[in-house]
């Protein structure tokens, strides 16, 4: 009996173990794919928009962070490598004081500045007004994430360049080296990597003990409940000449802890928007209310100037969805292939620039260069370029055709996410309805 039920049962037992180990495959070895796929890359940035819902167990969440810290290693020997003998001559023609203000997550479709319905940016319209502020309209960014934003900011390398950011060196180097004092002032990154685990990915390299002494004179320590308070952090000025870099919180979500009492300005009944909901419209108003507190920090950091000779230019890293298009979403939005709606909100940024009135009167060649670059198509990681010929540096470093004030700047394609794309090729498809 035994026998032949075993001969009757067994093939079955066997096709179902195939059959069941066949279907097991389908769904174990994309899902290894994916898992191990990080492995092989090259880039931090890469490696930083890795889902990290796939890590679900310890094992691999401790090869990730190896992997990361090997890369993290490997891009600061590079960069530690190309800035062991910085060239680099001091001039007098530079501007005495100048400040990177740096915002955050600013969609500039919300600023009066640029065109919005609601009076979000006030100061920023008034100094337009007086002749001491020139908004720029086309500057885009290569990335929609913080981190690599400031990689590709801070390093003299472009994006459109062969290569990646390691291949050039820290401009705030160069400036010190030229005789700047600098600051770096910051309500986001931490100065030592053991404080947040998050921070790492922005500031790993600004950390790293060589560099920190190389681009920077000082840098706080404390974070501020509000950008406003950042200002305690900015020295008196008495230095002859001084690069600041402030790096704000600026509109990052949630947009209703960026609000001081005052910056509630605008209520669910000013946007005009019936295809939301209040919980939505909510949401806008209290990105618009963020975007009037930026706009106050500005005009306090600009307050703190205005009777020397300075030139402030405030970008910001990226923009923001604030239910604006068919995305129907706030936040920002990582998907792999960026459309033009994404480019809109998340990749055109915001960048003014303003000078003192003595600056206006003592440079004016300044003012009339930015009017006439008001209208160029601007990527902004040749950032390092502008400010070195503001700064009067001399350098190798120094690309005339990527100097935005410069009668040599070129007009190029501008890369985003890594090559994926150019915002050219991306706009080009069709125009925004
Ligand atoms: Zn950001």
């Amino acid at each position: 009996m035994w026998p032949r039920l075993k001969n009757r049962v067994m093939p079955w037992v066997v096709r179902s173990v195939v059959a069941l180990t066949v279907a097991s495959l389908f769904w174990w070895v994309p899902a290894r794919v994916e898992m191990t796929s990080f492995i092989m890359m090259e880039r931090t940035e890469q490696l930083e928009r890795v889902d990290n819902g796939i890590f679900y167990s310890t094992p691999w969440r401790v090869i990730y962070a190896l992997k990361y810290e090997r890369l993290t290693q490997r891009e600061v020997e590079k960069l530690a490598d190309n800035m062991q003998h910085l060239d680099c001559v001091a001039t007098d023609s530079g501007v005495p004081n100048i400040v990177l203000i740096i915002g955050e997550s600013h969609n500039k479709h919300h600023s009066a500045i640029y065109g919005y319905s609601l009076p979000t940016t006030p100061w920023q319209n008034e100094m337009a007004e007086q002749g001491l502020m020139v908004a720029m309209r086309d500057a885009v960014t290569p990335w929609n994430v913080t981190s690599s934003v400031f990689k590709e900011m801070m390093s003299t390398h472009s994006c459109d360049q062969h290569g990646q950011w390691t291949d050039g060196v820290l401009f705030p180097a160069l400036m010190r080296k030229a005789g700047y004092r600098v600051g770096f002032i910051t309500n986001q990154f931490y100065k030592t990597n053991r404080q947040t685990s998050a921070n790492y990915n922005g500031s790993f390299f600004l950390n790293n003990q060589p560099f920190d002494s190389l681009c920077f004179d000082y840098r706080n320590v404390k974070h501020y409940l509000y950008d406003i308070g950042m200002l305690k952090e900015m020295e008196s000025q008495s230095q002859n000449k001084s690069f600041v870099m402030l790096h704000l919180m600026g509109q990052h979500q949630p947009y209703d802890e960026r609000l001081t009492k005052q910056g509630h300005i605008f209520s669910t009944k000013d946007i005009k928007r019936k295809d939301l909901s209040e919980d939505e419209r909510r949401v806008v108003a209290d990105y618009d209310n963020a975007t009037w507190e930026n706009d106050r920090v500005l005009k306090a950091v600009y307050d703190r100037y205005k009777s020397r000779e300075a030139v402030i230019i405030y970008v910001a890293d990226h923009g923001e969805e604030v239910y604006d298009g068919k995305i129907g979403m706030f936040g920002r939005n990582h998907m792999a292939e960026p459309t033009l709606e994404i480019m809109w909100a998340e990749f055109e940024v915001p960048m003014e620039v303003f000078v003192t009135p003595a600056l206006k009167k003592n440079r004016p060649w300044i003012l009339a260069a930015l009017k006439e670059a008001e209208n160029t198509p601007f990527a902004i990681d040749d950032m390092p370029h502008l400010i070195m010929r503001l700064g009067g540096v001399q350098t190798k470093y120094y690309d005339k055709e990527r100097d935005l004030l410069s009668p040599n700047f070129q007009v190029r394609q501008r890369p985003v996410k890594g090559g994926v794309a150019t915002y050219e090729e991306i706009m080009k498809k069709k125009e925004r309805k």
